[in-house]
Parts: C-alpha cells; sequence; structure tokens
C-alpha cells in the first residue's frame, strides 16, 4: 500500500521562504512522490502567500482549531505543486495576514506560538477531516515541534493515528521556538505531563524545538556531520545532552538541490546559459554581472567572489569584513547579496563602500541576483561559524563557481579540498579571519593557473546532489518506522 506523509512546514518554495527550510520543503515532497509516496503538504496562508500569483481552491470555510480557550476556525484552501503534490493552506486572518513570516527586525511576533499551534494542531485537523491518515507526519523546526507531542498527549485517544509515526527535522538548531512556561497551556498539551525537564521545559520556559526532539519518534538533521556536532557542547546550543539521549535516533540526511531551478544550463536568470562541457556562457554571465554592479572592469581578468547569505551571525560576516581590506588588496573583486535585519544591511552597506568599484552589494532579498551572482562569480564565499546543511555552495559548484568554506556541517560532507587532481573547492577549519584568509590566498593563486582551475570547476560541475538520493534515505527511514509500528 502506498507509504502516506503528511509534511508539515512552515516555509515551502515557491509560496513562501525566509531560507533554506523553504527549498528542502519545496523540493522533497516532490521527489517522494516520484518514489511513490503520498506526500501532501500543509503550510500557513501567509500574506505574501494571498498576495502573491498563485490560485488556490477553498476547501473547507471553517476547521475548528482549538488553541487554548480560543477556537480558531481556519478555512482550508487548496493548490497544487507543479509536479502535483497537494498544498493545504491553513487560512486565519487574525494569525497569518501579516507583513513578514514571524516577525520583523524590531522582534518576533508576540504571538508566534500560538500561530504556529495553528499550523500544527491544525494539521492534524486537517489529516483527520480529510481522513488522510498519514503513516508518518514530517515535521520540520520548531515552528512544528509541538506535533510529535500532541500526538503522545492530547491526540493519544484518536484512534486513527494509532499507527501514526513522527520525523522531526531539525534545519537550524540556532532557532528554538523558546516561550514563557504560561504560553504551554495555548498548545493544549497538558503543563503535569509535557512541562518537566524530560519533556519540552527548557531552562524554566518551554522549547518547541525540546519538544519535537524529545517527542519525535526520529530525528532528522540535514547534514552527517551536522548530526554529530549538534550533540557537543560548541554547536548543541544547550540542546547537546537531549540530542545525546537520542542519539540512536538521530539521522544526518543530506538535503538535495533542485537542479531545474539552480542550473546555469536552464537558468531564466542568466544572460548566457552554459554547461561543463560548454563553458564560455559563464565569462559572459560574468560580465554582465561586473556591469549590473558598477565594478571596473578590469576584473573581468580577475578573481571575482561572489557571496549570497542572510545577515546573521551564523555566516561568518564578522570574519570576513575584519580582512576585506587583505582580499581587495589580492586583486579581487567581491559581489555581495545580503538580506536580514536593516541595521546590519546597513552596517555593511558602510563597511563596504570605501572599496567602490571592486565590491558590489545587493541587499534584500533578491533571488534573480542570486542567480545572476552563482553565475558571474569565479570563487564562492562560505565562511559559516556553522552550517547545517548549505545548499549554495551546492548550487555554486554546478554553476562552476568553486566554493570556499568553512569545514562544518553539510559544508564539511559536500566540499573536498581541491588537491590539483581531486576535489571540488577549498575548506578552512578554525573560525578565524587568518583561516579564511590564507585559504583565499590559496584559492586566488590557483585561479591564474587556467588549466588546473578548469579541472577545478569541471570536477565541481561534475558532482550531483539532486534530490532523488537523499528523498531514498527519507523513504527507508520511513518505511523502517511503518513496519516498526
Ligand atoms: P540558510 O537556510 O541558513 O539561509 P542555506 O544555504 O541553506 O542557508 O539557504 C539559503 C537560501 O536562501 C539559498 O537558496 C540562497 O540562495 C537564498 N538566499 C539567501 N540570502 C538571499 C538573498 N539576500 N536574496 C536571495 N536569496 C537569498
Amino acid at each position: 500500500m502506498e507509504l502516506k506523509v503528511l509534511f508539515v512546514s512552515p516555509e515551502v518554495v515557491p509560496f513562501a521562504k525566509s531560507g533554506g527550510l523553504a527549498d528542502v520543503a519545496g523540493s522533497l515532497p516532490p521527489a517522494l512522490k516520484r518514489l511513490g509516496v503520498d506526500v501532501r503538504i500543509v503550510m500557513p496562508f501567509y500574506r505574501s502567500v494571498k498576495e502573491g500569483d498563485f490560485k488556490s481552491n477553498v476547501t473547507k470555510e471553517k476547521l475548528a482549531t482549538p488553541i487554548g480557550k480560543q477556537m480558531i476556525n481556519a478555512r482550508v484552501r487548496e493548490t497544487r505543486t507543479l509536479e502535483d503534490v497537494p498544498v493545504y493552506f491553513l487560512e486565519s486572518e487574525e494569525l497569518f495576514d501579516r507583513p513578514n513570516l514571524y516577525g520583523s527586525y524590531v522582534g518576533d511576533y508576540y504571538d508566534n506560538l500560538e500561530r504556529f499551534t495553528l499550523l500544527s494542531r491544525g494539521a492534524l485537523e486537517l489529516a483527520l477531516d480529510l481522513n488522510f491518515i498519514p503513516d508518518i507526519v514530517h515535521c520540520h523546526d520548531w515552528q512544528t515541534g509541538i506535533i510529535p507531542a500532541l500526538l503522545k498527549g492530547p491526540y493519544i485517544s484518536k484512534t486513527e493515528f494509532a499507527h501514526t509515526s513522527t520525523v522531526f527535522t531539525i534545519h537550524n538548531m540556532g532557532y528554538q521556538g523558546n516561550f514563557p512556561k504560561e504560553k504551554l497551556t495555548a498548545t493544549g498539551l497538558p503543563v503535569a505531563d509535557f512541562f518537566h525537564p524530560e519533556g519540552l521545559e527548557y531552562w524554566g520556559n518551554i522549547s518547541l524545538l525540546k519538544s519535537g526532539i524529545v517527542y519525535g519518534d526520529v530525528i532528522t538533521t540535514v547534514s552527517p556531520t551536522y548530526a554529530q556536532e549538534i550533540q557537543t557542547p560548541d554547536y548543541g546550543m544547550g540542546m547537546e545532552g537531549v540530542l545525546q539521549k537520542r542519539n540512536d535516533v538521530l539521522f544526518g540526511i543530506l538535503n538535495g538541490i533542485d537542479y531545474n531551478v539552480w542550473n546555469p544550463e536552464k537558468d531564466k536568470h542568466i544572460i548566457m546559459s552554459y554547461n561543463n562541457k560548454k563553458k564560455s556562457g559563464k565569462k559572459k554571465c560574468k560580465e554582465a554581472l561586473i556591469r549590473e554592479m558598477k565594478l571596473e572592469t578590469a576584473i573581468k581578468g580577475k578573481p571575482l567572489l561572489g557571496i549570497i547569505s542572510r545577515l546573521d551571525s551564523q555566516k561568518g560576516f564578522d570574519i570576513l569584513l575584519s580582512i576585506i581590506d587583505k582580499i581587495i588588496a589580492m586583486d579581487t573583486g567581491l559581489v555581495l547579496l545580503g538580506s536580514g535585519d536593516p541595521v546590519m544591511e546597513k552596517a555593511l552597506k558602510e563597511a563596504v563602500n570605501k572599496f567602490k568599484g571592486k565590491i558590489g552589494i545587493g541587499t534584500g532579498f533578491n533571488d534573480p541576483l542570486a542567480h545572476r551572482i552563482m553565475a558571474g562569480a569565479d570563487l564562492f564565499l562560505i565562511p559559516s561559524r556553522y552550517e547545517p546543511c548549505g545548499l549554495t555552495q551546492m548550487y555554486a559548484l554546478k554553476y562552476g563557481t568553486v566554493p570556499i568554506v568553512r569545514a562544518t556541517g553539510g559544508l564539511n560532507d559536500t566540499i573536498n579540498d581541491f588537491d590539483g587532481e581531486k576535489g571540488n573547492g577549498f575548506k578552512f577549519h578554525g573560525y578565524e579571519p587568518s583561516s579564511l584568509l590564507k585559504t583565499i590566498e590559496k584559492a586566488v593563486t590557483l585561479f591564474h593557473s587556467k588549466a588546473t582551475w578548469k579541472k577545478l570547476m569541471s570536477n565541481g560541475m561534475k558532482e550531483d546532489f539532486s534530490w532523488d538520493r537523499s528523498a531514498r534515505r527519507y523513504l527507508e527511514l520511513y518505511e523502517s518506522m511503518k513496519r516498526q509500528k
């Protein structure tokens, strides 16, 4: 019988995105469908979805979902992805019709717990309402962390779910969904059963991430290296002990990428397509990027470094900015696209302003520019402090844009140091400006050895990080869980 998976995520490409989770939630379900899984997605009907160019049909006017003492009647809308995966949106003007997904730069929305309780409980209510009883509920990040707890608490009496298991996937330990303990009642989880150190209590508060880790039947994270790292104090962000306890059901499965979207052969955003056999288009893309970012034309023959990133302390901007003058002194160009906190955006602009002509900067979330940087740059920098999986290094490989990464998380699992023959990029270990600088020096020197550089580019362009392999790993996991239930 077909395996049924309810895929609950706060972000899904193309509907709503703030980071890599959205890419994953947009491409893993179609890959699972190709393997024969009956997978359906549930996500919030944010304002951005409402205002986006997506058609959806209202399939239910009122899906009653209790949030504390209140009953929220969410409207259910349905659409299909291009690959025909059903997507259910939960609509609540009161909770989801906001300018942003989670909050503004001033802070998170005060009622995020209620908002994502609606997503989590609403998903279970929807499954019952549709009579779509999943073998697996696949939950993503803290926003869905109460689902495993709900199934072990208030929903245990629902015999429909007797054979339903949960997978909880951690995309980033840095987002923990911590709230004051008084908020717990809104989730419907009984305080006595769940608010204790072995439960979702976290330093006197509640943590929805911890809830997912403690109550998920299986926990996954997005790369083998990150699965190990998060069990240590340096990367566990206080949850390393909890994760060690669940070590027997904790798996690292590397994310894949969508080569329909990130592929220089068919990228609609770039001036000229290219591939590993015929790379001449890349030169045109570089020239176009230099024009667009108003860099000196001489950079055509020099190494051009690119960065596309959320502006977050995770991403290594502190070590990068401390050596920016030395990077430019190596006779390079730099194109930077960063989005996030407007204060950080402004500070970044100020820091690089004195290098006009050498550094080009884009701010805000700009997907077409991200594609043009991928295609136009020669080198791609990811000096992250930590990186659960990272997608941009895999995109960069496909575009022949050689990654320079810190050896952490998925960056460590996907990039192998080039030894003149084998390898696809450059890796450094210590989180220090000097390590980053040395590695950039090495890369920039090699850039001028044209034949070797071509070999390095080709090694990367030949890599295959498509979703099919990772989706098969998830399927194996789902199937083994189903057998055990
Ligand atoms: P994270 O999830 O931590 O943000 P990932 O590397 O997993 O990091 O995913 C980042 C995704 O977001 C990539 O698809 C990248 O291209 C995109 N991205 C990041 N910043 C921007 C931006 N300013 N404009 C457009 N896309 C961006």
